[in-house]
């Protein structure tokens, strides 16, 4: 039976994409050698890491003063090398989120840590407009798309401070202007490549401001100036991003990968609305079209576990919610296809129709 891979991330890629970096995990451009078994510093290799450093660039449009790394630990160890270095007094968080939360946390061992504005107290079903921003914090830091409570900010916000963004769940899904952040930083595992590697998009000049020490694997200076090679980079991830964004940019760039992103997420929310069994649970106007989270309605609450199995029966993979939401989420990397959208669709008709 065929698939239809709607899991959260790590997530769906491109079999295309799969499969080159299986290629290159056997024979590695005809070398005779594994991807996996080469020096990170052999010749062949360092095309690769500069391709994907110009695929970023040309593909978010960066404009001139900003580097680009790949680094290891997951977004997670970016929400502490973001205030090691460029927390100097006080850092201004708007919190959407599990993750924006977890990045706070951080950030609270560096300096003052403002609140801007929270989403809490409606289980993160909105997010929150019209809050003041200190003009004296150093940075305000975002989280661009909730991957647990499906909303997303699909534009980039104005701030009297520099923006620092956590991309993980929605990088590359929609064009980006870039000169408004001070650093963007992605997990790969969603939208870019296999789990394994970081993107950091970092204006050079921010850097170095911070008047601490920073440890040298946590200060970006010291992987800018070393091209992502101070030490051993996470070969194969790294590889799978380079071969994944050229297929972004094969199939139009990231105004198309916005395109289909809106078309599938208009498909699957009005199947939401009109069905009278589900409904969604982040508010029409900030809803994800990333991450799309519905549940039961409460007289069809029963039905819940019945559903998962029906849909799962049908080919459905990762529907189930995150438990801080329950019911369902359907998520739509660049990868999601119309075919995997209609198929779920057609799930929730036949099982409406058995009720
Ligand atoms: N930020 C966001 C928005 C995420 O969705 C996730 C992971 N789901 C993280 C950060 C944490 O990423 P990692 O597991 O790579 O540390």
């Amino acid at each position: 039976m065929k698939k239809y891979n709607f899991n959260a991330g790590p997530s769906m890629l491109p079999r295309e994409v799969i499969e080159a970096t299986a290629d290159a995990c056997l024979d590695f451009e005809g070398s005779g050698l594994s991807l996996m078994e080469i020096s990170h510093r052999a010749k062949n290799f360092q095309p690769v890491v500069d391709k994907a450093v110009e695929l970023v660039k040309e593909l978010l449009d960066l404009p001139a003063g900003y580097s680009v790394v790949f680094l290891a630990g997951g977004a997670s160890t970016e929400f502490c090398r973001v205030p090691y270095n460029f927390l100097e007094k006080k850092a201004a968080y708007l919190n959407t989120g599990t993750w924006a939360k977890k990045a706070m946390k951080e950030a609270k061992l560096f300096g003052e840590v403002v609140e801007v504005a929270s989403s809490a107290e409606d289980n993160y079903t909105y997010i929150p407009k019209n809050f003041t921003i200190p003009a004296d914090a150093d940075y305000l830091h975002i989280t661009t798309n909730n991957t647990i409570f499906g909303t997303e900010m699909r534009y980039d916000l104005d701030s009297p401070v520099p923006l620092i963004a956590d991309m993980s769940s929605d990088i590359f899904s929609r064009p980006v202007d870039v000169s408004k952040y001070n650093c963007i930083y992605a997990g790969a595992q969603k939208n870019v490549s296999m789990a394994g590697v970081n993107i950091v998009i970092v204006k050079d000049e921010a850097l170095n401001k911070v008047s601490r020490q920073i440890p040298t694997m946590l200060d970006y200076m010291t992987h800018v100036k070393n091209g992502s090679m101070f030490n051993t980079p996470p070969v194969v991830p790294i590889y799978c991003a380079m071969k994944n964004l050229e297929w972004v940019k094969k199939n139009g760039g990231v105004e198309a990968m916005a395109q289909r992103a809106k078309e599938r997420a208009d498909m699957l929310y009005t199947e939401i609305e009109r069905n009278k069994l589900f409904r969604g649970t982040a508010k029409a106007e900030d809803r994800s079209y990333m991450n799309i989270c519905f549940v039961m309605n409460d007289e069809y609450k029963e039905l819940e576990a019945d559903f998962l199995q029906f849909a799962t029966e049908r080919g459905m993979v990762g529907i189930k919610g995150h438990r801080s939401v329950g019911g369902f989420r359907a998520s739509c990397y660049n990868a999601q296809t119309i075919e995997g959208v209609q198929a779920l669709i057609q799930s929730m008709k036949d099982f409406e129709a058995q009720h």
